[in-house]
């Protein structure tokens, strides 16, 4: 890659320059929150856009000043088990951004050899290699975009590629260049992008990816508007045409920290061979014998990597290696009772939206703790179970009286059984609840039109029977019944000033036919109005 990069703008540049006489145009590119773009963001999916004042943030890596124990610490607060990993992140991080600040301190340190702490994490699916760096990039407070290298095309094909990354972190930092520059890119499944056939049969395309990977970890620059992005595009010339400033064109890779992680299963498979192997003799049946292949990544060699299909220079950029453990039944329980923002925290969270509490018994969570492990999903196994477990509640207790219940080993068992005991128990609550619902829809009636409607007590009754025999919620009942008596208590109430309605059973049986009625009456009043008044 040569050190300035190609002007993607170039060929709409002279088509500009052509349309106005031959004048000179460039464009420039906005620094700022602007060129976070809709679509940018919904390209993004889940690397959301920073929210905090960059310009704060970015004077906080300026002065980073953590130390391993307490980037630790803070860890320890969020993920359970990991303990290695946690000691080893930590230590990187804090090589990484002492090294950054040091930069901005002495430009001159730039000139010097640096080998970036580039990190790889092994380990199965849902045990944590993603939340240890969210967290960390949240802790700090740098932009973190995380992306599957199964998307990635070479160069020159048309698809997701490797420099879009580095543009995705501009966009998760709102636009500020300087900030994205101090970003971790994440990049998973890189397992999958092995080269060699004996790894998965894979072709040269994973070899190229790696390829390009491996450019952007070194330093390089990034153009910020991807040469086949329109819409990039589109905003430069817009840009160009309110007259902005000459901004920045690239992003630097040079302090961008990449972190890669896979599950490399064949890998753990092949170690755990050469492991047994070399035990033979030793000490005949080893325990080792039982153990998960995954168990085995912590003794990979660079070695195995370039077996398993990586390109020497490739592996060799990520000098920080670490397995992750997989989760047993107890780390699973212990995610549920004492990591912080956990998916049971989560749960209540969401039911207190509806002003609903629950308790949990321990042997509950024993239960969807054992239930979850069964998955072979790590802590995803729990978001299986939970979304099992409480779909039906998530979709009853809303619109019902229950405002506390309590989850035990029963609830996990049999959800469906223990939700229809609930409801029975709060079944003489029920038609209370729904006479609320009616009020509810009477008052929204009232703010949205200035009407008023009195229901007495034959038509809540009404409602309420229709409601149940049709499984439906009293909103939608109501919305049905009463759909045109916007238009015509409006002309009623022209007629004849009345704002205040009473909705009686007859009226719920038959609203169309009472409601018409009620429009002929009122131009009957009126009529009979005008005609007092001529005779007066
Ligand atoms: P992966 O290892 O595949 O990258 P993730 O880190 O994305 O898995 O885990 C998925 C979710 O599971 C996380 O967002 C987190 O809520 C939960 N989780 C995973 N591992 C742990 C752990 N060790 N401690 C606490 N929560 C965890």
């Amino acid at each position: 890659m040569s050190d300035e990069p190609k002007n993607p703008f170039e060929e709409i540049q002279k088509q500009i320059s052509a349309a106005l006489g031959g004048k000179n145009v460039s464009f420039s590119i906005q620094k700022g929150p602007e060129t976070s773009t809709p679509e940018g963001e919904k390209m993004l999916g889940q690397n959301a856009p920073m929210h905090e004042d960059e310009e704060l943030i970015l004077k906080r890596i300026q002065e980073f000043s953590l130390k391993p124990r307490e980037i630790r610490d803070y860890l320890n607060r969020f993920v359970i088990k990991q303990l290695e990993a946690k000691k080893v992140l930590s230590v990187a991080i804090c090589d990484h951004y002492n090294h950054v600040r040091q930069c901005i301190d002495n430009p001159a340190l730039l000139e010097k050899e640096y080998q970036k702490q580039n990190i790889i994490l092994l380990g199965p699916t849902g045990v944590g290699k993603t939340y240890l760096m969210r967290c960390i990039a949240k802790l700090i407070g740098v932009p973190f975009v995380k992306a599957d290298a199964t998307k990635f095309s070479e160069t020159g094909y048309v698809g997701y590629d490797v420099e879009d990354l580095v543009r995705d972190l501009v966009k998760v930092a709102n636009g500020n260049v300087d900030l994205a520059q101090y970003g971790i890119i994440y990049i998973d499944e890189i397992d999958k992008i092995a080269g060699s056939s004996e790894a998965f049969g894979r072709d040269v395309s994973g070899r190229g990816v790696q390829i390009n990977l491996l450019k952007l970890m070194e330093d390089t620059e990034v153009n910020l508007f991807s040469p086949t992005d329109m819409m990039a595009q589109m905003q430069a010339m817009m840009e160009m045409s309110r007259g902005g400033k000459t901004r920045k064109k690239t992003v630097s890779t040079r302090h961008i920290l990449f972190i890669v992680s896979g599950a490399f299963d064949k890998l753990g498979e092949t170690v755990k061979k050469r492991q047994m192997a070399s035990q033979i003799g030793f000490a005949g049946t080893s325990e080792d014998s039982i153990k998960d292949a995954s168990d085995f990544l912590k003794y990979v060699e660079t070695a195995d990597f370039i077996k398993y299909g990586f390109e020497p220079e490739f592996i060799g950029r990520l000098p920080v290696r670490q397995a992750c453990d997989q989760l047993n039944k107890e780390d699973l329980a212990q995610i549920l009772t004492s990591s912080e923002g956990n998916i049971l925290a989560q749960y209540k969270h969401d039911f207190q939206g509806y002003d609903i509490e629950f308790n949990i018994t321990p042997e509950a969570i024993e239960k969807i703790a054992e239930r979850a492990y069964k998955e072979k999903t790590g802590a995803r196994g729990l978001l299986t179970v939970f979304e099992k477990v409480f779909r039906n509640y998530k979709f009853e207790l809303p619109s019902t009286a229950v405002k506390r219940f309590e989850v035990t080993t029963d609830t996990i068992a049999e959800p469906l059984y223990t939700l229809k005991e609930l409801l029975k128990e709060h079944q003489h609550a029920q038609r209370g609840v729904m006479g609320k619902d009616i009020e509810a829809f009477s008052q929204r009636f009232a703010k949205e039109h200035g009407l008023k409607l009195e229901f007495d007590e034959e038509a809540i009754n009404a409602l309420i029977d229709l409601a149940i025999e049709t499984d439906k919620a009293i909103r939608t009942i109501c919305e049905e019944k009463f759909r045109d008596f916007e238009h015509g208590l409006k002309i009623v109430s022209r007629n004849t000033g009345k704002t205040t309605f009473a909705i009686d059973g007859a009226l719920v049986e038959n609203p169309d036919k009472e409601l018409s009625q009620m429009v002929v009456e009122s131009f009957k009043e009126l009529e009979a109005v005008k005609e007092e008044e001529v005779e007066d």
